[in-house]
């Protein structure tokens, strides 16, 4: 896989790129999300096969436009609302498909719903734009893995499971979020079901359709993609931890890291949770590859983003 930089050149090729079956890793505003077109099948497949996904696990369809997504899902009110406000952005809104349409089955997974968002990032935005369709991304990393925020996580992950010649990754730099984006079912009409916390936080959309149900009860049956470990380093994790043992690495977050560890990364010296969700994925791959035997991790108060940091730091604990 090649890196390319996002400039009109790289762009036009990264879009035909997608157009020809080929994958390529880009940017958002979330983490590098793993494209390729979704009404191809042999691409999406590919998707799955190298980030070793189950495919029972669907994937989020990126489009350039509220129209564009509109074609594929069916908004209600609600929907209207919360993309009027919010797109583009960190939001993925599970929705009834719209049929007929040209959705590889792969990419929905078999189910009647669809997960759409219109995303923020530039770079994201002009590249879904140039390709013309839809296209499915999961994070671009291997499956239950640490999500990836640079270009060089991609290139570190997948770097020898993508094909050199016809797979590319569009380097814009760093992920200014830096945790997925939240997702919200809005598939039946009588309740809305936050799914998945993530960079916008659940109040702010609560503010405007009412209270959201989730992501606890139901929603790892509705939702595949939530069971289970996941977002994991290769070193054991310890959350809410008060001290540190010696052969610990410390992840801290706020102005008073614990003392007495080795190795230490802070999230934010502030106690800025923007910060810390911006640094959670690149701390945690440092630290992983840290000659330490386990990270320790500091409390993080879990309002706003802090409880999408919350939800992958639990998950990657599990
Ligand atoms: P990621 O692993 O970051 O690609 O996360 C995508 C999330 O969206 C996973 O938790 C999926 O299970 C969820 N998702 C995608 N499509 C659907 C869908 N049609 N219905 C419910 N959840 C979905
Ligand atoms: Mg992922």
């Amino acid at each position: 896989m090649r890196p390319v930089s996002p400039d009109e050149a790289g762009l036009a090729r990264a879009a035909r790129a997608l157009q020809a079956g080929g994958l390529v890793a880009f940017p958002t505003e979330t983490v590098y999300g793993l494209g390729a077109a979704v009404t191809d099948g042999g691409a999406v497949a590919r998707v799955y096969a190298a980030k070793g996904r189950p495919a029972h696990n669907p994937l989020i369809v990126h489009v350039a436009s509220l129209e564009a997504a509109r074609r594929l899902g069916a908004f209600d009110g609600r929907a209207e609302l919360l993309a009027e406000a919010f797109w583009p952005g960190p939001l993925t809104l599970v929705l009834p498909q719209r049929r007929p349409n040209r959705l590889s089955a792969l990419a929905t997974a078999g189910l009647d719903t669809v997960a759409l968002r219109f995303p923020g990032h530039p770079v994201a935005r002009a590249l879904l734009a140039a390709a013309g369709l839809p296209v499915a991304a999961p994070s671009a990393n291997p499956s239950g893995q640490t999500s990836p925020t640079t270009a060089a996580h991609v290139l570190a992950d997948l770097g020898d499971a993508l094909d050199p010649l016809r797979d590319l990754v569009v380097d814009g730099g760093d992920c200014p979020l830096g945790v997925e984006s939240t997702v919200v079912d809005l598939s039946s009409p009588d309740r809305a079901r936050l799914l998945r916390p993530g960079g916008l936080p659940r109040a702010v959309l609560g503010g405007l359709i009412g209270p959201l149900l989730g992501p606890e009860a139901e929603a790892p049956l509705r939702s595949p993609g939530l069971l289970g470990r996941h977002y994991a380093p290769r070193l054991p994790i310890r959350l809410d931890a008060c001290e540190v043992g010696p052969d610990e690495a410390l992840l801290a977050f706020g102005p008073d890291p614990l003392m007495g560890a080795r190795i230490v990364l802070n999230l934010s010296v502030d106690g800025r949770l923007d910060e810390a969700a911006r640094n959670l994925y690149a701390h945690l791959r440092r630290l992983d590859a840290s000659d330490a035997a386990a990270i320790a991790v500091m409390p993080i108060p879990e309002e706003g983003l802090g409880e999408a940091i919350a939800d992958r730091l639990r998950r990657a604990a599990a």
